[in-house]
């Protein structure tokens, strides 16, 4: 069986796998207790805060841990929301944001906040204009992503901070970095990003555990109260031990992010060619998207039928992101890039990752081939 869902989640590192171990049978204390096991425990912590800052180039008091980038997007969204409602009640995010971000804003709208949801064009990405014509003085915060997970767009994240910025300059700018890091580069300065989201096991470390960059002078109103955890901002018991093989993997992803792409890209590129050159298919992801997702629609039958289909013929994909990929609906992110409904109902995932090779997208390419060939006997059968 060949994997094609590195973008769901990731196969971690065997340092990572290693380094849970270990800290798991030495350093099982709470980071809270004052004796010298806890402080131990905290002193690992700390030292990981300091990696994962070193990694994005910003301040180790500057990054938060949670328990996932879900939870990282409902902290920057609500948290932002509520602690600057004096401010304003106004949301600014787009419609092809993940469902932790675009649910976050639905569930503050339910409440009494305004939200404006900017549309991408028809390659997924969204224009900048757009998004600071949307800006407004009540304008408290925009959450505009860095990659999206279902087709790979890059969001031109520069001209988007610079325009927020000089729209309102008191408006927070919040970035969903979780299918970038790794695989372009993390530019948070650059972007003018107030706040920043990263999910380790998307660059093969383990799950359970988000990362949330808050700009110095950045305040949030906590979302999980009960303890002093993480600056106050996030109560509960750390996970010591994935919080410290988080740290390796994002700073090994990091540093391996120029050979990822020199390895992966070619790849990528044959099989976008390849399927580009199926008929039957409608492309919907671009040349100039992230170098590890290749995403198409086959209108002819769900997304989820050809996906079954390649994983019996030994090729494991996925429809969308995994949080949506049980919801017989069309793709919003599809729609909202002007797919009609079967399209938007038949798309799959192809998603790559280091372990990779040519052999494999020959593979993978053949298994295609053959899907569509007893896809479309099935349709002709069924007609
Ligand atoms: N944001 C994006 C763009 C994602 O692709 C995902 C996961 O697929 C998430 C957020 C949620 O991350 P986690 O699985 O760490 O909760």
């Amino acid at each position: 069986m060949l994997y094609w869902d590195y973008a769901a989640a990731s196969p971690p590192y065997e340092e990572v796998v290693q380094t849970m171990e270990q800290i798991m049978k030495l350093h099982y204390a709470n980071p809270s207790s004052l004796h010298r096991p806890g402080a131990e425990a905290d002193r690992l912590i700390t030292r990981s805060r300091e990696v994962c800052a070193a990694a994005l180039g910003v301040q180790p008091q500057e990054i938060l841990f949670t328990s996932g980038a879900t939870e990282s997007n409902n902290l920057a969204v609500k948290g932002a929301a509520l602690q600057y409602r004096s401010r304003g009640r106004h949301i600014v995010t787009t419609d092809i944001e993940h469902p932790s971000v675009y649910e976050s804003c639905l569930q503050l709208k339910s409440l009494g906040w305004e939200i404006t949801f900017v549309a991408p064009d028809r390659t997924g990405v969204v224009d900048p204009a757009h998004v600071a014509a949307a800006v407004r003085r009540d304008t408290v915060l925009v959450s505009v992503m860095h990659v999206n997970n279902e087709t790979g767009a890059v969001q031109p994240l520069r001209e988007i901070g610079s325009r927020i910025k000089a729209a309102n300059r008191r408006t927070l700018f919040h970035v969903d970095g979780v299918q970038g890091y790794g695989k372009l580069e993390t530019q948070i300065k650059e972007w003018q990003a107030d706040l920043y989201s990263l999910s380790p096991h998307k660059v093969r470390g383990p799950r359970g555990v988000g990362i949330l960059y808050v700009k110095e002078g950045v305040a949030l109103f906590p979302i999980l109260t009960g303890g002093s955890q993480e600056q106050g901002v996030r109560a509960g018991t750390e996970n010591v031990a994935a919080v410290v093989a988080s740290a390796k993997a994002i700073r090994m992803s990091g540093e391996r992010r120029e050979a990822f792409n020199h390895q992966i890209l070619p790849l990528r590129n044959r099989l976008l060619d390849f399927v580009s050159g199926i008929p039957e298919f409608t492309v919907n992801s671009s040349w100039d998207g992230a170098p590890h997702i290749v995403h198409f629609s086959y209108p002819a039958v769900n997304g989820e039928v050809m996906a079954r289909k390649l994983e019996e013929l030994g090729m494991t994909v996925s429809t969308r992101s995994a949080c949506s990929s049980r919801l017989a609906e069309p793709s919003r992110v599809l729609l909202s890039m002007g797919r009609n409904a079967a399209d938007a109902l038949g798309g799959v995932r192809i998603s790559l990752g280091d372990s990779h090779t040519e052999a494999d997208v020959a593979a993978l390419e053949q298994a295609l081939l053959t899907a569509v060939q007893a896809l479309k006997i099935v349709e002709r059968g069924t007609k």
